[in-house]
């Protein structure tokens, strides 16, 4: 059985068939997904925990359908909204049981969007939220191309608001370099790959992911972005987390069985749940 550790469900683009594909999600083997509840912003927060629990209410949840579990949080480009109301709604939001992560929230330099002070506070601003909820944090961090701008401060925002927290968390579809992934598996997250390190310009990628445990992996889609190969391009969906993780299964040298169960078992540990699947 494998996770998918980040998806948004709540896509429009899911919004013709969306229990068709869950059902071809379980049929391939994909026992729960998380699903990201940033929606278009604030506004749309919740999408994700209402998918959630519409399908897992189902008699199929875990048996035909996946368990489903969701995140809340104000994305980078979004913190402008990020207002004393929205805060008030993702803290709500986190203290219900299958909210059980906060994210995706982080610093996006490479987008032309909110400033990056505004993106700083409201990482911080969601950072304390998700500290009193005790809740880990779903990182997204895109520096400038050819730059680490992004990663160097929030670095320094995580060492001085998260890690005294005894918290941890996932850098969500990895895009760094060693010393990035070294420093976040130092802060005790998890790295998450997505389709993008199947793509053939992808080896510096796939180097680093050789060098991270097996103890520190996750593997995520973020559909409906990223399809892996051989349907990059094409609308993502989570069944095909399959062949990202056969992947990076031959790039870190085990069996896909090993790494789905390893994957699986972070995942489940992170969260704090019983192997249910
Ligand atoms: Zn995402």
């Amino acid at each position: 059985m494998l996770i998918d550790s980040h998806a948004h469900l709540d896509s429009p683009r899911y919004a013709e068939d969306r229990e068709a594909m869950l059902r071809r999600t379980w049929d391939v083997g994909v026992g729960a997904v998380l699903a990201i509840g940033i929606g278009e912003g604030p506004t749309e927060m919740h999408q994700a925990l209402g998918i959630c629990r519409s399908f897992n209410a189902r008699s199929e949840s875990g048996a035909g359908l996946p368990r489903l579990y969701a995140s809340a949080g104000i994305y980078p480009h979004n913190t402008r909204e990020a207002n004393d109301a929205a805060l008030q709604k993702l803290d709500g939001l986190l203290a219900e049981p299958e909210v059980i992560a906060c994210g995706e929230i982080g610093l996006d330099y490479y987008h032309e969007g909110a400033p990056h002070d505004v993106q700083r506070r409201g990482l911080i601003a969601q950072l304390e939220i998700a500290a009193a909820r005790k809740r880990p944090i779903l990182i997204h961090c895109r520096p400038k191309d050819g730059a680490t701008d992004a990663w160097d401060d929030l670095f320094t925002v995580l060492d001085e608001h998260w890690r005294h927290t005894g918290l941890r968390g996932v850098m969500h579809c990895f895009g760094g370099g060693w010393e990035q992934a070294r420093r976040s598996l130092d802060l005790g997250f998890l790295i998450s790959f997505a389709g993008n390190v199947t793509y053939p310009k992808a080896q510096p990628l796939r180097d680093v992911a050789a060098r991270v445990p097996l103890a520190g992996l996750l593997v995520e889609t973020d559909a409906p972005w990223l399809a892996p190969m051989p349907n990059r391009g094409k609308r993502n969906e989570p069944g095909w987390v399959a062949q990202t993780a056969e992947v990076l299964a031959g790039v870190v040298g085990v069996t896909p069985e090993e790494l789905a169960a390893a994957t699986t078992r972070n995942f489940e540990r992170l969260f704090g749940l019983s192997p249910a699947i």
